[in-house]
């Protein structure tokens, strides 16, 4: 029996996607991630804004277009938040976001795949990248945030469990994200911390990448533990959402801009040429013209890699919800700035990594060029036979840099 996982949204989802895959293999399934002729389809939805819920429903029309009389599973963040916009005919479950991994009986119960004989798992080839969920939930309650009301409550994993995890992915990975919904707040339920984590992690030969973090969880004792890893990739996404005080407390952020400004300086205390990449909320209900200015010359002297900007998207349920929205057009207007200075952090960037040598992860070739993402999370193009190089960029080159390779 032929399965098709439908991951939409954040790592969190992808790493539970991966998880199902291998799950269903153990189970007989044939699984792909591709979008092709399945017997059931299992999509992993997403909520966080009101276009990424649209995604999620219109990822049943797109899988029903390969096999009209498949099943189709709904499962995740959109299925916990508005179960009634999934009930289709052709939809055979909708399971929610708060205890994922049971959806595999579920599965199961509703199917009996041909053959109980493990399937060749796609999935145990040599893989760039893999993804390590070590946290679920959270409990900062940001204004305009449904994901608490989804995922429940932050639960940390236990650490020697990830450990094992890790220690077995780095045999079949190049490199592992860790990731979770909200990495600053690992350990709290267990008397442990994420540095804790780290630690325990540092003796694993395998590359490190951090999925999104909250600066006030960014402290000198876990960046030590970090930068002690044999291969940490020195790439923060911090995420910022506004630089105007009054904005951020609306958000109940719980930092300030000075605050995340001394966490910048931190980090390029320990490598000056870290990256350091953010998501911003244009257009809050309460951000005036004055407030919006403040985050642009914030975001400027902050000199980000790159920043992800999302137009506000009111989540019913949550505290901001009830605030009156800015005009449409005002909203595109900001963003629009904002995207402009996009353009021109990313070209800064890159500009100041030309002449820096980067360890480069090639992840695809085209006519004889490889490419790949840098631990300084760049997108390096090369000629080369290996996998993994070190390359000297020589120039901007596409979305990244073109360089030699030095090793
Ligand atoms: S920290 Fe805030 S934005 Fe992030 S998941 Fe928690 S409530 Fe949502």
């Amino acid at each position: 029996m032929k399965a098709v996982i439908f991951n939409l949204g954040c790592k969190v989802n992808q790493y539970e996607s991966d998880a199902l895959a291998q799950e269903l293999c153990q189970r007989g399934y044939e699984v792909s991630s591709e979008l092709e002729y399945a017997d059931i389809y299992v999509i992993n939805t997403c909520a966080v804004t009101a276009e990424a819920e649209r995604k999620s429903r219109q990822a049943i029309t797109r899988c029903l277009k390969h096999n009209p009389k498949a099943k189709v599973f709904v499962w995740g963040c959109a299925g916990e938040y508005h179960p009634e916009k999934f009930q289709k005919p052709q939809v055979a479950y909708i399971w929610g976001a708060k205890d994922k991994s049971r959806i595999i009986n579920i599965i199961d119960k509703e199917n009996n795949p041909l053959s109980d004989k493990p399937h060749e798992n796609s999935h145990s080839s040599f893989r760039t990248r893999a993804y390590v969920k070590v946290q679920d939930g959270c409990d900062n309650f940001c204004s305009y945030c449904i994901i608490p009301y989804l995922r429940g409550r932050s639960r940390s994993r236990d650490i020697e469990e990830i450990y094992r995890e890790i220690q077995s992915l780095s045999q079949h990975n190049a490199e592992i994200v860790l990731t979770g919904i909200n990495l600053t707040l690992y350990g709290k339920d267990k008397g442990a911390s994420f540095a804790d984590l780290i630690r325990r992690i540092k003796d694993i030969d395998v590359r490190i990448r951090l999925g999104s973090f909250h600066a006030e969880g960014l402290t000198e004792e876990l960046l030590d533990a970090l930068f002690q890893l044999k291969q940490f990739c020195p790439h923060f996404h911090l995420s910022l959402q506004s630089g105007d005080n009054d904005v951020l407390r609306s958000m109940n952020r719980r930092y300030t801009a000075e605050e995340y400004v001394d966490k910048i300086k931190l980090i390029r205390s320990y490598d000056a040429n870290a990256a350091i990449t953010t998501d911003l909320i244009i257009g809050y209900p309460t951000e005036t013209q004055k407030m919006f200015e403040n985050t642009v010359e914030f975001v400027k002297k902050a000199k980000f890699a790159d920043i992800h900007v999302f137009p506000y998207s009111a989540r019913e349920g949550t505290a901001a919800a009830k605030l009156k929205l800015l005009p449409k057009d005002i909203v595109s207007g900001r963003v629009a700035v904002m995207l402009e200075l996009k353009k021109d952090l990313q070209k800064n960037y890159l500009n100041a990594n030309i002449g820096i040598t980067q360890k480069v992860l090639f992840e695809e070739e085209s006519k004889g060029i490889k490419s790949g993402y840098s631990e300084r999370y760049i997108r390096v193009y090369a000629k080369s036979d290996a996998q993994t190089a070190e390359v000297l960029p020589k120039e901007i080159y596409k979305d990244g840099l073109m360089g030699e390779v030095i090793i």
